[in-house]
């Protein structure tokens, strides 16, 4: 019995067998022992099940708590946050990675709400509100974008997968969490990118007249807005004497330079290789009180490369808002403009773009010229070219334009163009135009006397045409040169007539009267009114050369100076038109109607000496 107990079957079975091999019939304790023996078998064989039992027990065990590590390593030790909380948001579960992330411990979790871990998302949604669907069940599974703050204060954004789940027969909410802080940092970074220069972090170019195109919008009326564009002195022989990479460092430099110098509101940006831009805000009052920001600041900083201390300086010129530009572009542009024209003296310093170099240049440029044009009026250094006008109906030469050039001091012809708005603005015309006036009616005196039949037409600025003296100086000029007025004509430019409609009107009949004939010139650019030509009584109107130009090859021009010949002939006006450099334009005018032609298919401006009077058209 005690080696049953003990589970001793073998020696057991050893110690009964002396007994049970006796021979002889069976007694009690023959029994017994054949029972000992069969309860031995039987407690070994279960012994043995169980201990297989175990055994298969104890495999499982190990197979379960493989799973089980298995899934805390998934759970706890995946780069993923993953929190199970039930309908009413409490949580039941936070893994390692949620509860590092959020700075929990173990017993944080513990009466702590889903509210609590989850941020609102960017509309201001809390997750209890974006999970409505999968609580009331509608949906099983949704995505959000939304952040963690930990208790130290970090923020974290994820990208969250929120699944409705069944456990122990209690519906929970799976909610497991990507990180993508670093990827929205990568990206913001690319749009911080795309926006800024990545040597000096200022703004670039493109965002730069983008922020300063609204900013001009939302303070022009309320403040100053003023532009200055920089550049870095000698910037190129930096980069070459220590290379690209001081240059870059110089360009960081400058940049931190320029923002501490401009102390009211600005943007800055790098514009150019070498460049700087920044649109300033200033207050008006702060500026009645204390000046321009800029005023008389240093425009150098000192700046250490390879051992060498180097005194870095730069050159501003400064623009203002609507006065030196209407947009960013133009105020941009025209700085531009003046800093490249800046004089090595105007170096290192901000300049105003008013009184830049460029507008001075300008200015002086333009004294200069004054003073030639009073020089050669007084020496009478203007000369007279004639260009042909060829009379389409007798096909042939009929009269000549009379076109001034000044003689310079070295015998160059200078044209119009250089010096007639000069010399409008100051008050000279009326003395050049006399001037020429005596030249053409010398030269019609002189054909007269060869019996020349021409005509000759002279240009007359409105102002010396309303003079008082005007007419009596060509009365006079006519006694004196034995020209005859019918072979004059005044060409006045339309748009300067129209101005003056009365007083145009009285001295064409004045003139009229005198045998002068009159042409309306560079007709049709102005805003005609062809009441204005039925009133005035002129005599040809001649067509601007910018409808002439290129008729041939345009329609639409075609049909403008169609209407314009049409209109005229009604009126009972001659038509020159003017400009006239090919055939094919030559031949549609005459098939037009227009009487006369000039331009430099017929010939250029001549001198009288040179000129071709017996010129002919060949008509195909
Ligand atoms: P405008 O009176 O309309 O003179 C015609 C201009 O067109 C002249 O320029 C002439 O040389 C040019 N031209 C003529 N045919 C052609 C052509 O086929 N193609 C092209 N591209 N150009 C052609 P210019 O001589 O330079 O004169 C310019 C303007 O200066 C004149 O325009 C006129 O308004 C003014 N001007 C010229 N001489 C005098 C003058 O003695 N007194 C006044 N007050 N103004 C004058
Ligand atoms: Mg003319
Ligand atoms: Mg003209």
């Amino acid at each position: 019995i005690p080696m049953l107990s003990e589970s001793n079957y073998d020696r057991l079975r050893d110690s009964l067998q002396r007994y049970t091999r006796k021979p002889g019939y069976l007694d009690e304790v023959d029994q017994l022992n054949f029972t000992v023996l069969e309860v031995a078998d039987a407690l070994e064989e279960m012994e043995a099940a169980v201990a297989e039992h175990r055994q298969q027990l104890v495999h499982k065990i190990a197979e379960h708590r493989e799973a089980q590590d298995f899934n805390d390593v998934l759970v706890n030790d995946s780069p993923l946050v993953i929190a199970a909380h039930t309908l009413q948001g409490d949580i039941k579960l936070l893994n390692n990675y949620g509860r590092e992330m959020a700075g929990w411990t173990r017993l944080d979790v513990d009466h702590r709400k889903i509210t609590d871990l989850i941020l609102p998302d960017l509309s201001g949604h809390s997750i209890t509100e974006n999970l409505t669907p999968l609580i009331s069940g509608k949906q099983t599974r949704l995505q959000t974008e939304q952040l963690i703050r930990s208790s130290s204060g970090t923020v974290s954004d994820l990208m969250w997968v929120h699944a409705r789940v069944q456990a122990n027969n209690e519906p929970l909410i799976l909610s497991v969490g990507l990180d993508i802080t670093e990827r929205r940092k990568t990206e913001s970074r690319l749009r911080w990118l795309s926006k800024h220069d990545n040597v000096t972090d200022l703004l670039n170019r493109e965002a730069f007249h983008e922020e300063a195109s609204l900013l001009i919008q939302q303070y022009s009326d309320s403040h100053l807005v003023d532009l200055m564009l920089l550049d870095i002195d000698k910037f190129a022989s930096i980069n070459d004497m220590y290379g690209f990479h001081s240059g870059d460092s110089i360009l960081r430099e400058a940049a931190r330079f320029v923002e501490r110098l401009i102390t009211c509101d600005t943007i800055i940006a790098r514009t150019g290789a070498n460049e700087f831009c920044a649109l300033l805000i200033i207050d008006k009052d702060d500026y009645e009180q204390n000046g321009h920001p800029l005023h008389n600041r240093p425009l150098h900083f000192y700046s250490v490369l390879d051992d060498d201390t180097v005194e870095i300086t730069l050159t501003g010129v400064l623009a203002t808002y609507a006065q030196d530009g209407y947009n960013i572009d133009e105020l941009v542009s025209n700085s531009a403009a003046a800093l490249r024209g800046l004089k090595p003296i105007e170096r290192g310093k901000i300049n105003r773009i008013s009184e830049s170099i460029d507008s001075r240049a300008l200015r002086q440029e333009k004294l200069q010229v004054h003073d030639s044009i009073v020089k050669a009026l007084s020496d009478e250094r203007f000369v007279l070219l004639y260009q042909p006008i060829y009379n389409l109906s007798k096909e042939r030469i009929s009269h000549c334009e009379c076109l001034v050039r000044m003689r310079s001091e070295d015998g160059h012809l200078v044209s119009p163009a250089a010096f007639m708005d000069i010399a409008k603005e100051n008050g000279l015309m009326a003395r050049l135009d006399l001037l020429v006036l005596r030249m053409a009616l010398e030269q019609l005196g002189a054909w007269h006397r060869q019996d020349v039949d021409l005509k000759l037409s002279v240009n007359i600025t409105a102002a010396t045409f309303e003079s008082d003296l005007f007419i009596k100086e060509l009365k006079s000029l006519l006694l004196e040169t034995g020209a005859r007025p019918s072979q004059l004509i005044f060409e006045i430019v339309e748009t300067e007539a129209i101005n003056n409609l009365e007083t145009a009107r009285e001295l064409c009949e004045r003139l009229a009267s005198l045998n002068v004939q009159i042409a309306f010139d560079d007709f049709g650019i102005g805003f005609t009114s062809f009441e204005y030509l039925r009133d005035l009584p002129v005599d040809y109107i001649k067509i601007d050369q910018s409808f002439i130009r290129y008729l041939y090859k345009r329609k639409s021009d075609q049909l403008l100076v169609k209407s314009m010949v049409d209109m005229a002939l009604a009126l009972g006006k001659k038509v020159i038109a003017e400009g006239v450099e090919d055939d094919g334009s030559a031949d549609l005018l005459r098939n037009m109607g227009v009487h006369y032609l000039q331009g430099y298919y017929i010939s250029r401006p001549r001198r009288v000496s040179e000129l071709d009077l017996n010129y002919t058209m060949t008509v195909q």
